[in-house]
């Protein structure tokens, strides 16, 4: 029987989740879901120094926000693997440390901050790089420079110690990488990295391996910022045994800046205008707010449709995709290796095609929520509103900019247009008009159009020259949602009452 598909998304709570962590969780429950799989939320707090109050609160919410919905994991109920957060399993790890001392594949190391800060930069000053390896282990202070009576006499004095991983000297790592391929790295570029901390936690390198081992994870999508690490996560499971059923890694590629070079932070963001946190963020030791997508308006459908093409496409021209087909689609081939650059503009052309599908009495509801000048008023006439003025709106926070009209009688009129156009005909028209208008018995677009031709042929006019002048007299605007709409929406009353307003401030205009 093949092995059920497990993945797993496993953030720090080191802050809020930057859109980059949201696209990796996204992939990992495509790929889940795609392949009816488990999708797990690990928290990976070992970190205690970069712990942030609410954090984690804050990614659980993103993922809810987003619908990407784990079926295990802090927040979501606890599977056969729990506790799923790191700081919780910490007794766990040790063993596996001590493993890989005992194989001779770790070591214990003394070494003082300051004796590595020194050896640091001594290595810096004749141009080089510091790195606790094979080269330079042996002039440090470990169990493998210092007399087995040493070190064991330093362990049982109580002094603080680190376990680090006692990587080969001459070797070249190679693994495959779902997403890049083949890859290979020579060891000698890779660090002793630190397995087990001297306060007993293990550093992320452990962790993680330990953890996606005995919650039979079996496909690992991180950033690509992971990928000099990975070689010292293959040695790792090489030497614990594990090789052979270790998870698939897949490192994605970089979401880079809209403009320039580099990772997309949230520096861009501010410089720029846009969010590059899901959620609005509070940091809570500075007070700083952060915006985030949720808080601007977009729909968590958009962002997250948005987010998939942010290096991954269907290989089709096709770019709207629920949850629910991005999960049919979705494969790892279709991933590309180079950086994804982020695009603002498109982002929120992705919000405005959701918000043109959206059903009108949906966004009814969030309009009235959203404004308080429209909470009271009637629901279905509003439901007509959205109706008519989402074709011009990317956000349902742009509805009452330009809405306003539809539910307050304009006190200002645009007289420059009116004059423009106007000529002896214009007030004979609007007169007979608003006449034809009091009798007809129904007032349906059709009627208004009809009666509106009717009108302009009896005086010997054609409707296009009057036709934005209605508007103005209707709206007080030279432009705006659909004419027939907006005056079968108003009603013959209003539109009558607002016309013959009109009418006399135009009285007053000379042409
Ligand atoms: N805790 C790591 C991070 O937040 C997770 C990397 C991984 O998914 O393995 O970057």
């Amino acid at each position: 029987m093949d092995k059920r598909i497990r993945l797993r998304f496993a953030p720090s709570p080191t802050g809020p989740l930057h859109m980059g962590g949201i696209r990796t969780a996204l992939y990992a429950y495509l790929f889940a879901k795609k392949n009816n799989g488990d999708f797990i939320l690990r928290i990976e707090d070992t970190d205690q120094n970069r712990f942030v109050p609410g954090a984690e609160e804050y990614i659980i919410e993103s993922l809810k926000w987003c619908g990407i919905l784990p079926n295990e994991g802090v927040g979501f109920g606890d599977g056969k693997h729990a506790p799923y957060r790191q700081s919780e399993r910490k007794q766990l790890y040790k063993k596996y440390a001590e493993q890989l001392v005992t194989s001779g594949h770790a070591y214990y190391a003394f070494d003082a901050a300051d004796d590595l800060d020194a050896a640091r930069k001594k290595a810096e000053a004749s141009g080089g790089a510091f790195l606790y390896s094979a080269a330079t282990r042996n002039s440090l202070k470990n169990s493998l420079s210092l007399s087995k009576e040493e070190a064991e006499e330093k362990i049982s004095s109580g002094e603080n110690y680190v376990i680090r991983l006692k990587t080969p000297e001459n070797e070249e790592i190679k693994f495959t990488d779902i997403i890049r391929g083949e890859v290979s790295f020579h060891s000698s570029i890779i660090d002793d990295k630190v397995l087990l901390k001297s306060d007993g936690m293990p550093t992320y390198h452990l962790a993680h391996i330990v953890d996606d081992f005995l919650m039979e994870i079996t496909h690992a999508v991180r950033g690509e910022e992971w990928l000099p690490s990975a070689p010292a996560h293959i040695l790792i499971y090489r030497y614990l045994g594990l090789e052979s059923i270790m998870p698939q890694y897949a490192h994605l590629p970089l979401l880079l800046k809209p403009e320039g070079n580099g990772k997309l932070s949230k520096r861009d963001g501010d410089r720029l205008g846009f969010p590059v946190f899901p959620l609005e963020w509070k940091d809570p030791a500075t007070g700083e707010i952060s915006s985030g997508y949720r808080e601007k308006g977009y729909f968590p459908d958009a962002f997250v449709n948005m987010l998939a093409f942010l290096g991954w496409n269907p290989g089709t021209e096709q770019e709207i995709f629920s949850m629910d087909e991005l999960i049919q689609q979705f494969s790892f081939e279709h991933i590309h290796k180079a950086g994804a650059r982020f695009d603002p503009e498109k982002t929120k052309w992705f919000n405005q095609q959701y918000l043109h599908k959206k059903g009108d009495a949906e966004l009814a509801l969030e309009f009235k929520n959203q404004e308080p000048r429209v909470k009271s008023q009637d629901l279905g006439f509003v439901i007509k509103v959205c109706g008519l003025v989402k074709e011009k709106a990317s956000f349902v926070s742009d509805f009452w900019e330009l809405s306003s009209y539809l539910f307050i009688a304009p006190v200002e009129y645009d007289l420059d247009l009116l004059r423009k156009k106007w000529n002896d005909n214009s007030g004979k028209f609007f007169e007979t008009l608003l006449g034809n208008f009091k009798q007809l018995s129904g007032f349906s677009r059709t009627e208004i159009d009809q009666n509106i031709k009717q009108t302009a042929a009896q005086l010997g006019i054609k409707p296009g020259e009057v036709m934005q002048q209605l508007r103005v007299l209707v709206s007080g605007k030279g432009s705006g949602v659909d004419l027939l709409g907006m005056i079968e929406l108003l009603g013959c009353k209003e539109v009558c009452e607002r016309v013959e307003k009109g009418l006399s401030k135009v009285s007053k205009i000379s042409v």
